[in-house]
């Protein structure tokens, strides 16, 4: 693969090999990330990218478009078998301006949206001050419980029904526990909003049949393409019959012109794999790994935010080992552990801080690692934290996690 580009530049192609080296080398352990399958990598990198196709199938702004209008239609029909949708867009570019077309379908600036609040686990299209979100309309947070760390279904819905927001939204970036979906729809039923969902990360774990499925009680559900889904940089938006329209238009003229077509091509190959029996196994083995994991952590003397996970995620404390977000990210990554810092819930650290990491299991459960590998993991994480100032024992424990590593090799098409 790639023989073209390494003769007609050089400089690119090292640059590209550097980095397929460093991901087949490390523990790779940041819980949005992933790694595709060749064919995805193949279609994101086909003649689709070469296409305008402003518009959806069947009416496009654009001559040419018969075989965009297949392709197209293929990724939103295997998303609605995946995801049992109404309605599938496939054209949002990521996850941030697929929350923007949504809010822009559902809401007027100055509405009213409810989420929870970033520091407890909520995104930054979720209502942060920085982000447009926070600028255009009115933002309600509502928190993880102080003791449980664990969402507060009865005060959600005190919150919700005091102020009657536009979109109740559920759906997190580092909340490690199941959501109950009913109970928000019972909530926003209550209250007279939109539910919205937002399974940017759990959607592999949702599509494998190993957490619930929020399409069934969500008017309006987003995720991205690219995490526990396993596929190309994207997201997509479905939604029950009647938002169709709003949400389409919102989608295109409104948020986006062009739809990357290479990358809907790419989507489509994710949604059929993800379609396979062995799908379901992956997505089992990333939450069973992550049990695995937050086991031998906890077994080992670390604090679990919510006291565990049921999902692909862990979100951990790392006070207790006397450090903070930043100094413990430092620490994994000189043991080539990639994991990111966190805040948690009621931290008084700065974001840029945080007094927690964030891991998770997708990328090595794709590689093929077990519960044995996981408590390996563990053990080196612990390790390294407990020895965060000495560089030396971090190089050893560095050559231990690669050498774990090249038992699962990745990308062996690519040379
Ligand atoms: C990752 C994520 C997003 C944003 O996706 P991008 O593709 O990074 O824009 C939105 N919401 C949640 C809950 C996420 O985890």
């Amino acid at each position: 693969m790639y023989e073209h580009l390494k003769a007609a530049d050089a400089s690119v192609h090292k640059i590209m090999m550097s980095e397929l080296a460093r991901q087949r080398e490390g523990a790779e352990l940041i819980p949005s990330e992933n790694l595709v399958s060749v064919p995805v990598l193949e279609a994101l990198g086909s003649v689709f990218t070469n296409k305008y196709s402003e518009g959806y199938p069947g009416k496009r702004y654009y001559a040419g478009n018969e075989h965009i209008d297949e392709v197209e239609l293929m990724a939103i029909e295997r998303a609605k078998i995946l995801f049992g949708a109404e309605h599938v867009n496939v054209q949002p570019l990521s996850g941030s301006p697929a929350n923007m077309a949504i809010y822009q379908a559902l809401m007027e600036p100055g509405d009213k949206l409810m989420a929870l609040k970033l520091d407890h686990g909520g995104h930054l299209t979720h209502g942060h001050p920085v982000n447009f979100s926070g600028k255009l309309y009115t933002i309600v947070h509502y928190e993880v419980d102080k003791k449980t760390e664990q969402l507060d279904y009865d005060a959600i819905e005190a919150l919700a029904v005091k102020e009657k927001p536009k979109i109740l939204l559920a759906g997190y970036t580092a909340y490690a526990r199941d959501i109950d979906w009913k109970r928000f729809k019972e909530i926003a039923d209550k209250c007279g909003a939109y539910l919205m969902g937002d399974i940017s990360h759990t959607a592999g774990l949702v599509a494998g049949k190993q957490l619930p499925n929020p399409v069934d009680y969500c008017d309006v559900v987003m995720t991205t393409t690219h995490k526990t889904l396993r596929g190309p940089r994207g997201a997509i938006i479905m939604c029950k019959e009647p938002l169709a329209k709003a949400i389409d238009k919102a989608v295109f003229p409104g948020m986006q012109g062009g739809p990357h077509e290479n990358a809907i091509a790419a989507k489509a190959v994710a949604f059929g794999e993800a379609l396979k029996d062995d799908f379901k196994l992956y997505a089992k083995q990333c939450i069973v790994n992550a049990k695995a994991m937050a086991a031998q952590l906890e077994k080992r003397g670390a604090r679990l935010v919510s006291g565990g996970t049921d999902t692909h995620l862990i979100l951990m404390d790392v006070r207790p080992f006397k450090l903070n977000g930043k100094k413990a990210e430092a620490a994994l990554g000189k043991a080539d552990i990639y994991c990111n810092k966190n805040t948690i819930p009621y931290d008084t650290e700065k974001p840029f801080v945080g007094s927690g990491v964030r891991l998770g299991t997708p990328c090595m459960t794709t590689r093929g690692m077990k519960e044995e590998e996981m408590t390996m993991l563990a053990d080196h994480i612990v390790d390294a934290l407990e020895h965060a100032d000495d560089d030396d024992y971090l190089a050893k424990k560095r050559t231990e996690v690669i050498a774990l590593c090249k038992g699962f090799p990745i990308y062996k098409e690519i040379e």
